[in-house]
């Protein structure tokens, strides 16, 4: 397949109908279109020129002029117009290693790819990057970049990643920063590997590259219950996450009074194992991690609290609510907050116990269609049942087993309405004001890049 084939052309957009589907893009102004990236940076400008290849093999160019910024309202065969990048490394804490077999092929799929990490957030580890990508990237300004940092220690970063290029990424990083590019870092942090002493000092090596490094969360490390072969590593305790904890709330200190920053975050669930309160919402300036988890809950109350609020009345009808059990407890407390204000609302929460991928593992978006199903069956699930939006994958509506989200339905006996991550639109389905259930989409590019980088 060739991914630079368009699929289709809006023909309400700049090109109408002067383009086809099935014809391929070559260049614009003269640049060769090797992928995605080219694609949306070429064809900024107001004034362009486009070769084009018909099915029939013969060259035309077509020439658009259209805002500065414009989409030219293209859709190519593939996402990326290209191949998306396969990881080089072998993290000892890789969780693509940790899934049960028989899952959906894609499932295993591991991306490490800096197309993704403009386009769609996803974290890359820079250890499969030519020089040529690096130029590239720095002439494109590409920005930001997530980067899954780990440590700074070239030696620690090689043996965490399995790759002799790991010691590398510092010295990228640094040129990123030169260059003007932003990033956001991240840490999976394993105990006894890349906390302490090492955490500290990946902490200070990505400070000195502030305001270049524009944010750093630490994320504990996610230990499944499929780890056969796999190294031996040592999950958090209430003790080890307190303590890192406790270092990275020191360093954040230190930063606000030094850049004005707190820079470093550890994401709520290192907070939930240490059994320590969160930070209140302010604590997490501009929430710029919320991808990895790092003021997720404190951010869903605050949206919460202020859409009930300017609330109408809820309509009454019985509800249930099912989670991963990490963010269970703050859904029992927004839902007692609502009650306390209309005593008509008439909800249950649910957490729903991983026994798909291990008891250690709690977040909803991990929650699968089976786990669901299997512990809810025979419940008093009321009229309706929500769920977090992130159980499922959105194009083909099922979860992360690949049940269909209609099958739970209908095993369940209850509508489920998949709600997205939002304290807004939370209240508003407590409400009775419900999202739309989706249906798959019918030959959907499956576009689920990993998300434990
Ligand atoms: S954690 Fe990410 S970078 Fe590391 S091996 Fe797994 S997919 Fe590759």
């Amino acid at each position: 397949m060739a991914h630079n084939v368009i699929k289709s052309v809006d023909a309400a957009g700049p090109l109408g109908r002067r383009v086809h589907p099935g014809e391929a893009l070559l260049s614009v102004n003269g640049k060769l279109i090797r992928d995605v990236l080219d694609y949306k940076f070429y064809c900024y400008d107001r004034d362009l020129l486009l070769e084009l290849r018909t099915p029939e093999g013969k060259i035309r160019l077509v020439r658009v002029r259209k805002a500065e910024g414009q989409d030219l309202g293209l859709d190519f065969e593939t996402y990326l117009m290209d191949r998306p990048r396969a990881c080089a490394n072998r993290c000892v804490f890789c969780f693509i290693d940790q899934n049960p077999p028989g899952m959906r092929k894609s499932i295993y799929f591991k991306d490490d790819d800096a197309r993704l990490s403009f386009l769609m957030g996803c974290y890359i580890t820079l250890t499969n990057l030519t020089e040529r990508e690096i130029e590239r990237i720095i002439a494109l300004r590409v920005s930001p970049v997530n980067i899954s940092v780990h440590a700074t220690d070239g030696a620690l970063r090689r043996e965490l990643l399995g790759n002799p290029r790991a010691g590398e990424a510092l010295d990228i990083m640094r040129r990123f920063a030169a260059a003007g590019i932003t990033m956001n870092c991240q840490i999976v942090c394993c105990p006894g590997l890349n906390d302490g002493a090492a955490l500290l000092r990946t902490m200070e090596d990505l400070k000195a590259l502030f305001p270049a490094v524009r944010s750093v969360s630490v994320v504990p490390v996610g230990l499944t219950r499929h780890r056969e072969g796999l190294p031996a590593l040592t999950a958090f305790t209430r003790e080890s996450a307190a303590a890192v904890i406790e270092a990275v709330t020191q360093f954040g200190n230190k930063c606000v009074e030094e850049l004005g920053t707190r820079l470093v975050f550890c994401s709520d669930e290192l907070y939930q194992t240490a059994g320590i309160e969160l930070p209140p919402d302010e604590f997490y300036e501009e929430h710029v991690q919320l991808e990895n988890g790092v003021g997720m809950l404190r951010l869903l109350e605050a949206e919460f609290e202020t859409a009930l609020n300017y609330a109408d009345a809820p309509d009454g009808v019985p509800f249930s609510i099912a989670t991963g059990a990490a963010a269970a407890p703050m859904i029992e407390k927004l839902l007692f907050s609502a009650k306390k204000k209309y005593d008509i609302l008439n909800g249950t929460v649910y957490p729903v116990r991983n026994d798909f991928f291990g008891h250690s593992v709690t977040v909803s978006g991990l929650v699968t269609g089976g786990d669901l199903i299997a512990q809810l069956r025979g419940r008093d699930l009321g009229a309706r049942l929500l769920i977090s939006a992130d159980m499922l994958r959105r194009e083909e509506a099922d979860f992360l087993d690949s049940v269909p989200l209609a099958e739970a339905s209908e095993a369940l006996g209850v509508p489920i309405y998949p709600v997205e991550n939002d304290g807004g639109a939370l209240c508003d389905a407590m409400f009775g004001i419900l999202p739309e259930i989706p249906a798959p989409v019918q030959g959907a590019e499956d576009t689920e890049y990993n998300k434990y980088n």
